[in-house]
Parts: C-alpha cells; structure tokens; sequence
C-alpha cells in the first residue's frame, strides 16, 4: 500500500488526504523525504559545473520538498492534536531533524558554492527578490559559523553544545523551583479571596498531596492572591516567593548559569566578527542595532514611569485610608489596583460574552477581509484533521487565494495558547503554489461557542498573521508569508486586532446571539475605556526588562548579571514598588534558548509599528480607507521577507513610526 503522505494529493486544492493518513504513516514518510532531501543537497554540493543562481539556491529551495509536505501536516498535527504515538515521534524525529539541519549549514563545499555567488553577485543578473534570497541564503550560513576553520570552528561547536545543556538546565531549575515551593494555608487566610481562586488553592493542595488548601507559583494562582488577598503578610511572602525563582541558592539556582551563557554568547558573536552579542542578534531585525532599541525603549520609559509615580501616589492614598502604614511596596501594587480598577472600570465579562459569539466574530473577521482587500470566505467540506476543524476556500474577483482553516476549540490533545501555521507556503518557483493556513486557537466549547473579549482578540490577531501566509505573492519560499524579522512578524496580527475595536464593526457584528441585538452603547464605552488601565505599570516592568535584556548583551559579558541588574535599574530610576516583569533568574525568554534574548524588546517594536500602521488608516479619513490598504498588501503583506523590513515599512509609511500612537494606545499620551 502507498503511503498517503508520498502519493500525490490529487484531491480538491491538493490538500493532504487527511482522512486516509494513519499515525504510522508519518515515520517511514520522514525517513523517505530525509533520505531524499539529503540526497539532493549532497548533488547540489558535488556538482561539478560553474555554481549559478539557478544550480544552488534554487535547486536548494526544491530540495526538500517531500520533507516540507510531510512536516507541514505532521507539525501541525502534534501541536493540535496530539496523540501519545504523535509524541514519541517527535521525541524520535527532534534530534534527527538538528541533525540534518546543522549537515546542510556545516556543508563546506555547499557553502563554497554559496559564497562564490555572494562574491560574484553583482554580475548575476538577479531579480530584486533573487538578490534577497541569496543574501539571505550567505548570511545563515555565515551566522551559523559556517565560514569558521580550524579551532575557531572546533571551539563554536563546543560554545553551541554547552549554551544548549545551559539553556535547557536554565529551564529546569525554574520548572522545580515552580514545582517544589507551595505554602499551606489555613481557612483564615483564605478571607477576601474570590470563589475561583479559593478552588484554585484547593484543587492545587489536591495535587500536592496537602491536607487542605495551598498557594502555589503558578502564575493562574499567585496572581489572583496577590490580587485579591487582602492580607498583606501573606501577599509579601507569597510575592517573594514568586519573584525568587531561580535564586534559591543550591542545585536549581540559575545566577551562575545565567552569567556562563552571557559570556558564552558573547564569545561566539565575537569568534564571527562582531563587537558584541546585541550586534550580532539584531542585525538581521528591523531594529538593527542596540542604539536603535534603547532609542525606542527610553522614549516609551519617561512617560510610563509618570504615569506609575502618580498611580503609585493613588494606590498609597487607597492603602492608608484602609489603615495601613508605610511606602506602597511591590506586593501591594496589584490588589491597590484591582480595588481601584473595580471603582472606576468595572463591568461584568458575563454581560459581554452573548455579544461575543463565535460566528458573530467569524463573521466581523471575514467582513473586515472583504472591506480592506475584497477577499471572500466559502465554507468547505471536510473532513479535515479533526471533527471540530472548519475549512474555508478563499478568493477574490473569483479567483482562488488559499484554503484556511479554523480550528478554534479547546481539547486535550491540543497544547495550550493560540498559533498560526502554514501546512503549506506560498511559492511561484517550479509553478504557482497557494498557501493552506491554519489557525488554531483554545476557545471553550459551547452551543453558542462565546467569546470572551480577550478571545476575540486573539481571533482577529491569529487572523492577521493568516493573511501575511494568504496574500503572500513571492517566487521563493525561503521569504514567503511570514518568513520575516522577528520584530517584523507580529506587525500584520497586531494590526489586525484594531479593526476588532472599530466602532462600526462591533455595531455591525457584535450583536447578541439571540436576540440579534447590538451591544449596549454603555458597555462598549466601558469596554474600550478599561483597555488603558493600569498600563504605567505594565509598560514600566515590561521596560525595566527590556532594558536589563539588551544591557546583559552589550559590550563585555557582566561577570555578576545581578550587580549588572541592580545597576540598570538604578539608573533608570525603577519605582519602588514595581520590580521587573522577568528577573534575571527566571527570564526564561532570554536564557531558556535564544529566541528573544536581546530580543525582548520585539514585542513593544511591533506594537510601535502596529499602532503607527492604524494611524496611517485614522490620517486618511477611514479605518478601511482603500488606498491605505491597498499600499498595506502591496508593500507588507504580499511581500513577505523578500525585501528588509525597514524598505517594506517606509514604502508603506513614507516615514518611520513615532512612539506617539504607541502612548495613546495605552492612555499615556498625556504624560509625555
Ligand atoms: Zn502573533
């Protein structure tokens, strides 16, 4: 019998033949397609003809083909719905797939074929996009270490293999330090606290084995304490408790490893060339350099920091005129908060959520797709990978586009949080190919499924990271859909999120699944309002880390990155009763791996641009202005990373972005 996923799909959108795919299929289909992308780059390697455009970089784009259909459904699969068969497959395959990816990037004679074409570059004739794609191709390789010899070479391997065992020991010390602390409390201490945090404590001494209830450092539980236990002993040691992870002295303290990986990685970046770590991680990023983050994060810090002080000043006023004494401190901020946020914000999340249906926001979604770039959604048959998954065919002016589809409810066999994937890129290499998009989100079941506001959203974000992948129009896949930076990407999802608070579609929309009718005036006021609250404090920890983040990978590694904290704070003038989103030795971003380390800003970079991209709408008279939108799918979202981000967004903006429409969003205009 054929194995599905290496026949043909001769199906309708040649989708994967979901129904005739069995567990056992994957293994034998990964050994074939691994087989057979190794052989391809060994004839692209050994080839003995001059190297062209044409006989490297494209021939690599092809070389895994098989490789890429059978990963795109079964990475999709696991994340989505996993099974235990689909779990040891990936235990299996993870260290076959790094494997194969560092031969293909230590490959020397393939990257002297690379290199050759670099060098020879400006008498190849390339396409802007081909120009792109082979700088991109070079500086991999040469990111990777490809281009070291001798015992340079030797020590970045040993530099790569130590910073994994760091990284990953960096992780567990934190997930046993979460793990072992919990405090029983008695029926006493539980006064003040709401019925589904009580349910918490109690379920979580279940769990531990506790005679009775206990507090613990999951962050679904100390949270709410913090918020809501009016008991402010108990607030100081649970919050110490929680902020000293990773620095609990003995095995799982992580300030020692944290100082090896800083140093480590800033030998590495060196042994490639350059001044410091920050340089090497941003350059690639649209920010390129740490001159440019610091610029961003200090212009968004003085305003966020008036706005605590003076909330600070408020939240002491609160707690003296409860009775209690001295300066507020950092375990008091939260329940000052929420006792604040409930006198002047408060509406009920019930009230909102029958206006907040699924097929309502589906709708509103769809609608504002249309409006912007006319694209048009017809429901699909399945079956698809699972009962629950909805499939769409997307067009415009009758012309097919991609095939997305939604799969939005929780279960258990789905990991938790909201992604986007393609099972399948955009490409016009070897012959159109259209994307497959998938969404997937953890929504809780219902009939009607309702939303809650924050659900909605992240409706709408996954959706815009889907129309990056859909509206993709690139030759090659290395830079399709959402191949982008890393302070790029989350550009096209943030954006989309705006057009959930526009007005006129919650008007049109957000209507009650009954009754049809729309949302009280009242509580889309009330709504709108409480977005801005208490965003001092949220922008002020979330900077305080970003800065300690970008400070830990300039210049020579701190022996001590505690004192080195201590010093950045200090200058920065960190309020006293608010202390880093993520210290040092539990920030797992920046040394559980490398993916945001000196990186950390990416998330404020984005919201500056998405903010700045909404009022690019807002100049021009209308949320779906058509101009504006038009310019958005030319230069962003069809462009994918076949061109820098900063050349995308100036053809789009015509300027860079100002932090000012950042600082509206989060109310904090008035203070700058
Ligand atoms: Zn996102």
């Amino acid at each position: 019998m054929t194995n599905p996923l290496l026949a043909p799909w001769e199906g309708a959108f040649a989708l994967p033949p979901f129904a005739a795919i069995r567990d056992e299929d994957f293994g034998p289909a990964f050994e074939v397609a691994l087989t057979e992308a190794r052989a391809h780059i060994a004839a692209i390697a050994a080839n003995p003809e001059a190297p062209t455009f044409a006989n490297v970089i494209e021939a690599m784009e092809q070389a895994e083909g098989a490789l890429d259909r059978v990963s795109g459904v079964f990475y999709n699969l696991s994340s989505a719905d996993s099974t235990p068969a689909r779990e040891a497959l990936m235990r299996d395959l993870a260290p076959k797939m790094a494997a194969f990816a560092s031969e293909v990037t230590m490959n020397r004679p393939l990257f002297e074929r690379v290199a050759a074409l670099w060098e020879g570059r400006a008498g190849l004739g390339l396409t802007p996009e081909q120009a792109r794609v082979l700088e991109l191709y070079y500086k991999m390789f040469i990111r990777l270490g490809a281009a070291l010899e001798g015992e340079a070479a030797t020590r970045m391997s040993a530099i790569k293999e130590r910073l994994a065992v760091l990284s990953t020991a960096f992780s567990q010390n934190l997930l046993a330090d979460e793990r072992d602390w919990f405090r029983p409390l008695s029926e006493e201490d539980l006064e003040g606290l709401p019925d589904f945090v009580v349910a918490a404590a109690r379920e979580a001494g279940k769990e531990r084995g506790a005679a009775g209830p206990v507090l613990t450092l999951s962050r679904s539980l100390i949270v709410p304490f913090l918020q809501f236990s009016p008991r402010r002993d108990l607030r100081e040691i649970a919050y110490e408790a929680w902020t000293a992870r990773g620095a609990n002295g003995g095995e799982t303290d992580n300030r020692a490893n944290a100082a090896e990986i800083l140093a480590l990685r800033e030998e590495r970046a060196k042994l490639l060339g350059y001044a410091s770590f920050a340089d090497y991680k941003l350059e690639p990023e649209m920010a390129k350099t740490p001159a440019h983050v610091r610029d961003l994060l200090m212009r968004v810090w003085a305003p966020a920091k008036a706005r605590a002080e003076a909330d600070a000043e408020k939240l002491t006023e609160m707690m003296h005129a409860e009775g209690g004494n001295g300066v507020l401190e950092p375990w008091d901020w939260r329940y000052y908060s929420e006792k604040r946020r409930v006198a002047e914000h408060d509406f009920d999340e019930g009230q909102l959520k029958p206006y907040l249906s699924l097929e309502a926001m589906l709708g509103a979604m769809f609608d504002t797709a249309h409006r912007l770039f006319h694209l048009d959604f017809r429901p699909l048959e399945g079956p698809f990978y699972h009962p629950d998954v909805r499939g769409w065919e997307v067009t415009r002016g009758g012309r097919h586009v991609a095939v997305f589809l939604g799969d939005y409810f929780a279960r258990g066999s789905k990991r938790s949080g909201a992604w986007c994937s393609a099972m399948r890129s955009q490409k016009k290499l070897g012959g159109e190919v259209r994307p497959i998009v998938v969404n997937v989100c953890n929504f809780a079941k219902g009939d009607p499924a309702l939303l809650s506001y924050d659900d909605a959203r992240t409706l709408f974000h996954e959706f815009g990271h889907a129309l990056h992948q859909m509206l993709s129009d690139v030759t090659y896949q290395f830079v399709s859909g959402t191949s982008v930076a890393r302070d790029f990407v989350e550009l096209p999802s943030q954006l989309y999120e705006h057009w959930m608070e526009v007005p006129e579609v919650l008007e049109k929309h957000a209507r009650h699944w009954k009754t049809g009718a729309p949302m009280p005036k009242d509580l889309l006021d009330k709504l709108l309002a409480a977005s801005t609250y208490d965003q001092g404090f949220a922008t002020v920890e979330y900077v305080a880390s970003a800065m300690v983040d970008l400070a830990f990978h300039e210049g020579a590694a701190p022996a001590d990155p505690m004192a080195k904290q201590a010093e950045v704070l200090a200058e920065m003038g960190l309020p006293h009763a608010i202390r880093m989103r993520h210290a040092t030795p539990h920030f797992s971003h920046v040394f559980s791996g490398d993916g945001y380390s000196s990186g950390y800003y990416s998330y404020m970079w984005s919201e500056v641009m998405d903010a700045d991209a909404f009022a690019a709408f807002e100049e021009a008279g209308s949320p779906f202005d058509p101009a504006t939108a038009e310019r958005l799918e030319k230069f962003i979202l069809s462009k994918g990373g076949s061109r820098p981000a900063d050349e995308e967004w100036l053809d789009f903006r015509g300027k860079m972005p100002g932090v000012e429409a950042l600082l509206k969003g989060r109310g904090l205009l008035e203070e700058a």
